[in-house]
């Protein structure tokens, strides 16, 4: 068997070899207080990665899909409205699932490669008088088009309107990777994945909640067991679990968030964000441009590039794959064959990322795409020789 190594998909992303190791584990009895001494520096460093000391982390044996599930489960009550924007397949799908559970979804509907609409938001929550909407739902960064939202700016929107509605957000393409402010920008749930900035493999879906969100659960009635949060939070107060947990993962997970501090966030926020940039200037030398409406809206984990008219961006994430044993990620939904993504998250450097650019390169020249070969890899070069000694400073 062949592995793809390293990988530009937005998630699953490269394991560092420590906490591959840290994963790799005997089986620990999760009943004994070996395992408290696992989970508690674990949970305390998610913590930190939200941003958040008043909330509460909770780890489910799942995936960020069902950390959605749990958000809406533990919270919500059949026939509750929430007011969610709909811009690229992870809004879609989260909006999708509240409908499935038989919640009123008030759906703004946004152009894919554009944010969540702030004006509308306030605008849909400023009519709602009656406060029927119970929760706004916002996907930080869209996946599928590279497009990050501005939380703090929908909070700031929400406190004009003078809205009560609790603010849910996914951060499983962020959370770790780009800065997020759990307390700061008043988010009542925030939910994560394993695979993403936490360098994991996939298998915990990760939510820190508010104490306004530990309040809901005892009024909500939208039927949940699995994904209690109450069973949760009894046991974890005993540094216990209240079913098998995934020992490994969990360790992998305290392995991680360490990393993370010992990088400190701040570096790792501006390695993203240097990564993301040289991407960024390697897809303008390319004559492209990324699917994201403006710079402000700039993903620094996942850059969506648009494809010249006649070619199908799906062709060079085969090529890649086929020719060149390197994963890129294929455009989904609406933007499907119009895009292929580069993912630049989690344990990434600069000559890794340069590395990406030139197969990048490769298959498009494979593919008679009109590049010159070298040219989106000088762009980047330039930009990290030009940032070295913002690398030094995080090494
Ligand atoms: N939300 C976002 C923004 C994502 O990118 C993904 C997966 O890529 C999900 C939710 C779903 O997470 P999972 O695939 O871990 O269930």
């Amino acid at each position: 068997m062949s592995y793809q190594n390293p990988v530009f998909i937005p998630g699953p992303t490269n394991i560092p070899e420590v906490i591959r190791k840290a994963c790799d584990m005997p089986t620990v009895d999760h009943r004994s207080p070996a395992f408290a001494r696992i989970f508690k520096p674990a949970l305390a460093g998610v913590k930190a990665v939200l941003g958040t000391r008043a909330g509460e982390v909770i780890l489910f044996p799942s995936t960020g899909t069902g950390g959605w599930e749990a958000a809406i489960s533990n919270t919500l009550s059949p026939g509750d409205t929430v007011l969610a924007a709909r811009f690229g397949m992870f809004s879609h799908r989260w909006i999708d699932m509240c409908q499935r559970h038989g919640l009123n979804v008030e759906i703004i509907e946004t152009p894919w490669g554009e944010g969540a609409p702030l004006a509308a938001i306030e605008a849909a929550l400023a009519a709602d008088a009656s406060h029927r909407i119970r929760a706004v739902l916002a996907t930080h960064n869209e996946t599928a088009t590279g497009v990050k939202s501005d939380i703090a700016g929908i909070r700031k929107a929400m406190d004009r309107a003078k809205h009560p509605a609790m603010l849910f957000v996914d951060g499983v393409s962020s959370i770790g990777s780009m800065p997020f402010e759990m307390d700061g920008w008043g988010v009542d749930i925030a939910v994560a994945g394993s695979q993403k900035g936490f360098m994991l493999p996939a298998g915990l879906a990760i939510l820190g909640l508010s104490p306004r969100a530990v309040a809901a659960m005892d009024t909500a009635t939208l039927p949940r067991t699995f994904f209690d949060f109450r069973d949760m939070m009894r046991t974890y107060a005993a540094g216990g679990y209240p079913y098998t947990p995934a020992v490994g993962l969990i360790n992998g997970l305290a392995t991680s968030v360490q990393m993370l501090q010992d990088e400190g966030l701040a570096n790792v926020y501006a390695r993203h964000h240097r990564i993301a940039e040289g991407v960024r200037r390697a897809v303008a030398a390319w004559g492209m441009r990324p699917c994201a409406a403006s710079s402000d809206l700039y993903s620094d984990t996942v850059t969506a590039v648009v494809v010249p008219e006649g070619f199908n961006g799906t062709d060079i994430v085969k090529l890649a794959a086929e020719k060149y044993g390197m994963a890129f990620g294929v455009g989904l939904g609406e933007v499907a064959g119009k895009v292929f993504r580069i993912g630049h998250l989690g344990s990434l450097t600069d000559a890794m990322m340069l590395a990406g650019l030139a197969t990048a390169e490769m298959c498009m020249a494979d593919l008679g795409y009109p590049i010159t070969l070298g040219a989106g890899v000088a762009a980047a070069q330039d930009h990290y020789r030009n940032s070295a000694g913002e690398a030094a400073k995080a090494a």
